[in-house]
């Protein structure tokens, strides 16, 4: 899932034994002014004689980078590995290559726009990143419990009219399914604590894989998975709990952002609420109890 840490490929780790690292910290005038003269040309590596003017710059930021730390986009177009992570281009890597210095640029530099544009407002868990403002929504593609600092790809970087749909994924199986259209789920699935929840799920008692999968009206990327465990996980481990709670948050902001489109702030009715619950109730999805005491509460809110 995570190919991010092959930092440095192959093909330029070979040709860079020979190199002198040296050349790095040796920065004299003379060499500045250098490598403004030759900041255009596509890189060629430099053998021997320790043409030290020969500096190579990131196409993008003009930031200093070196053999060990240059990211190759295609031929002749080098950039630094800040730029990389904020374009996320080495997910596309066989595109890229096929595209002339000019062009990946291009496509590079909108990505960093599209990406700086992003301004993480609320994050769920670091698997759900929010641009509230903007109604604009990702999902990191790195992302673990352990490992927090979201990577986010610019092409993944998706509005909130985008959702068409959502389901939780249990070893296969629909746990739940909402979206436009479609009656919420939130407060029926889910107990106040989330405990209600696994009684839903199959009767196993391993959870192999839970994920929630978002379907877009996107012709580009039709779905999006969230992976929540990847892992067997025994259901009675606390990391299950947490995935499952990492769910209903999740699900709940889905269905504020598929619900409304607008802000959930003031947006909330509860006479609304218990108009949606009656509905249910009617449709026959729940019980004269469950809606009894949606209406109780509500009523009390
Ligand atoms: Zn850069």
């Amino acid at each position: 899932m995570d190919e991010y840490n092959e930092n440095i490929p192959k093909e330029e780790t070979v040709t860079d034994e020979a190199g002198e690292e040296v050349v790095l910290n040796g920065v004299s005038e003379e060499a500045v002014i250098g490598e403004v003269e030759g900041a255009d040309e596509p890189f060629e590596e430099q053998d021997e004689e320790g043409d030290e003017k020969e500096k190579l710059r990131c196409a993008v930021c003009d930031k200093e980078i070196n053999f060990f730390t240059k990211k190759k986009v295609t031929r002749g177009l080098y950039i630094c590995g800040d730029c990389e992570e904020k374009s996320a281009v080495h997910r596309y890597k066989k595109e890229m290559r096929k595209l002339s210095p000019e062009e990946a640029l291009r496509v590079v530099l909108n990505k960093i726009a599209k990406a700086e544009n992003f301004q993480i407002t609320k994050s769920i868990d670091g698997y759900f990143l929010m641009d509230k403002p903007k109604s604009l929504w990702t999902v990191p593609y790195a992302a673990t419990p352990i490992k927090r600092i979201p990577r986010i790809d610019p092409a993944m970087i998706f509005s909130y009219d985008a959702i068409k749909s959502y389901e939780l994924i249990e070893n296969g199986n629909c746990l739940a399914k909402g979206g436009r259209g479609l009656p919420p789920i939130g407060g029926l699935l889910f107990g106040e604590d989330g405990a209600g929840f696994s009684a839903n799920s199959e009767e196993k008692d391993i959870c192999e894989q839970l994920q929630i999968m978002i379907n877009l009206q996107n012709v580009s990327v039709p779905r999006v998975f969230i992976n929540l465990i990847f892992k067997d996980i025994e259901k009675e481990k606390r990391a299950y709990g947490a995935a499952i709670l990492t769910a209903q948050k999740i699900l709940s902001a889905l269905e504020n952002i598929t619900a409304s489109g607008e802000s959930e702030a003031g947006a909330f009715s509860p006479a609304d609420e218990i108009k949606k619950y009656k509905e249910l109730l009617d449709m026959g999805a729940i019980t004269q109890e469950e809606y009894e005491a949606k209406k109780e509460k509500l009523l009390n809110m």
